[in-house]
């Protein structure tokens, strides 16, 4: 199976950029930043601190997180609810960043992504994949993007959606959630040894093919076909 794995900070475009690759590649998109939105959102609709170790890790059992592919696209489930919806605001992205650095969220999710990608030709986007989750991926990326750049696309993706927010408050949150992220004790939001950056901040079209280019290279180093 060929792995690709797509670590990257927060607005970088991964989920796009991941998205796009897949549908070119007919791999299997699997967005592993909504799986611990979700865990955020189902902790606190339990109105449990993101910071309780304790409290969070109790309540995992009962959080029921399956992906779906439907139509071609994937869904989040929490239980028999589509939250794809819901995960995607500012709020539930600070809870996502904060019940991430808990050990047990990660461990309850590794199996869970590790197992998709046994199974699958997968492009895996989230922090940790090259690092821990597939450390064997044959294609490991790690996308960047200015920070200025990047705060301005969560703006408009959030403003697009209705958030009451400002271009300040979106880049204080976002430099808030990366710090979070890179400095954590486990699984740390930082580039694979052999991670190949790419550039995000240009023609969209011109990332696309050059990545194409290096997955098939890779592939056909490790002798499996795209
Ligand atoms: O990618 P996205 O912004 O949706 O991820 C939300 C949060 O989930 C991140 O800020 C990070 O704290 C956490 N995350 C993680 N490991 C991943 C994917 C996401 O810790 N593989």
């Amino acid at each position: 199976m060929m792995n690709i794995a797509l670590d990257g900070p927060s607005g970088a475009g991964k989920s796009t950029l991941a998205k796009a690759l897949a549908k070119k590649l007919g791999y299997i998109y699997t967005d592993t930043g909504a799986m611990y939105r979700t865990i955020g959102l189902a902790v606190k609709r339990r109105c449990i601190e993101p910071t309780d170790t304790d409290a969070v890790a109790a309540a995992l059992p009962e959080i029921k997180i399956s992906l779906r592919f439907e139509n071609g696209e994937q869904k989040i489930y929490l239980g028999e609810e589509d939250v794809g919806g819901l995960i995607r605001t500012n709020e539930i992205s600070a809870y996502a960043s904060k019940v991430s650095a808990i050990p047990a969220v990660r461990a309850h999710l590794l199996d869970v992504q590790r197992t998709i990608a046994k199974e699958n030709n997968v492009i895996m986007d989230g922090r940790d994949i090259g690092t821990v989750i597939l450390p064997h991926a044959q294609v490991k990326f790690f996308v960047t993007v200015s920070d200025a750049e990047r705060a301005r696309r969560r703006y408009n993706e959030l403003i697009a959606k209705g958030e009451n927010v400002t271009l300040e408050e979106v880049a204080t949150a976002m430099a808030e959630r990366d710090r979070q992220d890179s400095t954590r004790e486990i699984a740390p939001a930082i580039p694979a040894e052999d991670a190949i950056f790419l550039d995000n901040s240009g023609d969209f079209d011109a990332v696309i093919d050059l990545a194409i280019a290096i997955i098939r290279d890779k592939a056909k180093e490790a002798g499996e076909t795209v």
